[in-house]
């Protein structure tokens, strides 16, 4: 490493461009951990293959401590219905210190798997009785100061979620906790704000059409914040959402969001699996992104994404790992890819046009698509930008032989062995050789809390 003044410069063999790999490429790192023109000094060598750290635009972080807790056969028609349950009776025990716990790990293995910002869906806001905490904001303050340990770059999206269903219902006794009226959740946003920082951005989240009425989305749109922060909404996962949707509101969910508000560029409509050719069309246009988290979608049950004709209309998206039963950019990919494959018996369909890699689409779309997602400018490694990157297990046997046309396909579809070794988040090192810096005691914090919640 050289370092001149604040300013340190690295080295990497290839370096991956928004166009393509750059060979012998040198970057330096400034103030805030941001990129800048390099100062041409000695640089130390970083590694061969370097890639931009990718950003993760779905998490409920809490949602990492019940990961495999609900794969027993249940009901004969087990769905995501019944994994909600399962997830309800699991989120009643869980408080400010136990989320803490379980972002900071959760945090750990996203830094781990090359995840260098998470979009933070937070709904879990009031004590398990639906009483506000001492401190309204305690539970998104421990999502924050669990992102400061373990390192991870945090877009904080506090939800609103006012009714139980699209008819408006009043909330469940179990859902009471997660809800806000339409004064409250503006002082909650109001709160979060005033913490921004280079490395804590925070927009807004509305749950689901089910869980937003008509005019409190309205207002929330209406207000000062969301005219240039993010905005993010899960929408279109079910089919039961779906007919519900038609049934209230006369629409599709999709169908009625763009007829009732200005989607564009501001908004990540999470899954957004079922639609028409119509909708599909329609979100490819607006500039909004659509928010795919292939692992957990596959986990429950939900459906396939219409990928092609969405790329073929220039749509733009991003992956979460969303219930966290998986933690991996490569895993998200590949099942993003291989559903269609099984479902349409053809290969490489992310890949558009003869000649382009699978790999490299998708790889280059999710950071651009999650970048957008997080409200920053992120996702590439040039000037002005944050330096979150990660560098590959150049020595790995999986990379042998491979070049700069191959690198991404085989990162991404070959064998089962973790390639990332080090990961920089804002110009610091949180991840080396494979090891994060304080992975042991997050490690047994999370294990003591996971054992209390199990035994009740
Ligand atoms: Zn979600």
């Amino acid at each position: 490493m050289s370092e001149i003044g604040n300013v340190r410069s690295f080295e990497a063999g290839r370096l991956w461009r928004i166009d393509g790999w750059q060979e012998d490429a040198l970057l330096s790192v400034g103030a805030h951990g941001r990129l800048q023109a390099s100062t041409g000094t000695a640089a130390e060598s970083i590694g061969h293959w370097v890639l931009p750290g990718m950003p993760n635009l779905h998490s409920h972080a809490f949602q990492r401590a019940m990961a495999g807790l609900a794969e027993r056969k249940g009901r004969i028609d087990d769905s995501f219905w019944s994994w909600r349950e399962t997830m309800y009776a699991f989120a009643a025990a869980i408080g400010p210190d136990e989320l803490k716990a379980i972002a900071a790990q959760l945090y750990v293995e996203m830094l781990k798997a090359g995840y260098t910002q998470v979009c933070e869906f937070q709904y879990l806001h009031h004590q398990p009785d639906g009483m506000p905490h001492a401190q309204p904001e305690a539970m998104s303050l421990a999502l924050i100061e669990a992102a400061r340990e373990a390192g991870i770059a945090l877009t904080l999206l506090p939800v609103l979620y006012i009714s139980g269903g699209f008819d408006g219902r009043a909330l469940t006794a179990r859902q009471r906790r997660f809800g806000h009226d339409v004064a409250g959740y503006l002082r909650l946003l109001e709160t979060l704000r005033k913490l921004e920082s280079v490395d804590l951005r925070v927009g807004i989240a509305l749950h689901s059409l089910r869980a937003v009425p008509e005019q409190a989305m309205r207002e929330v749109l209406a207000s000062d914040p969301a005219k240039a922060c993010p905005i993010h909404i899960h929408i279109a996962e079910q089919i039961g959402e779906v007919q519900d949707c038609l049934a209230t509101r006369g629409a599709r969910p999709v169908e009625w969001l763009f007829d009732h508000a200005d989607v564009d560029a501001r908004w990540c409509l999470v899954h957004a699996t079922h639609l028409t050719a119509a909708e599909t069309a329609r979100i490819a246009r607006s500039g909004a992104v659509a928010g795919l988290c292939p692992a957990t979608e596959a986990n429950l049950g939900d459906g396939l994404f219409p990928l092609a004709d969405y790329l073929d209309a220039g749509g733009t998206l991003g992956i979460g790992s969303d219930s966290h039963i998986s933690v991996s950019p490569v895993e998200e990919l590949r099942w993003l890819e291989y559903g269609q494959r099984l479902s349409t018996r053809h290969r490489n369909i992310a890949a558009r046009r003869e000649g382009d890699s699978v790999g490299e689409t998708l790889w280059r779309a999710a950071l651009h698509g999650g970048a957008r997602a997080s409200g920053l400018s992120i996702g590439e490694l040039r000037e002005g930008a944050r330096a979150d990157l990660v560098v590959l297990d150049e020595t790995s046997p999986l990379l042998a032989a491979r070049d700069a046309r191959s690198l991404l396909d085989s990162f991404l579809f070959a064998g089962n062995t973790p390639l990332v070794r080090d990961v920089m988040v804002g110009g610091r090192w949180q991840v080396r050789n494979f090891r994060h810096h304080d992975e042991e005691r997050i490690a047994a914090r999370y294990g003591e809390v996971v054992a209390r919640l199990a035994g009740g």
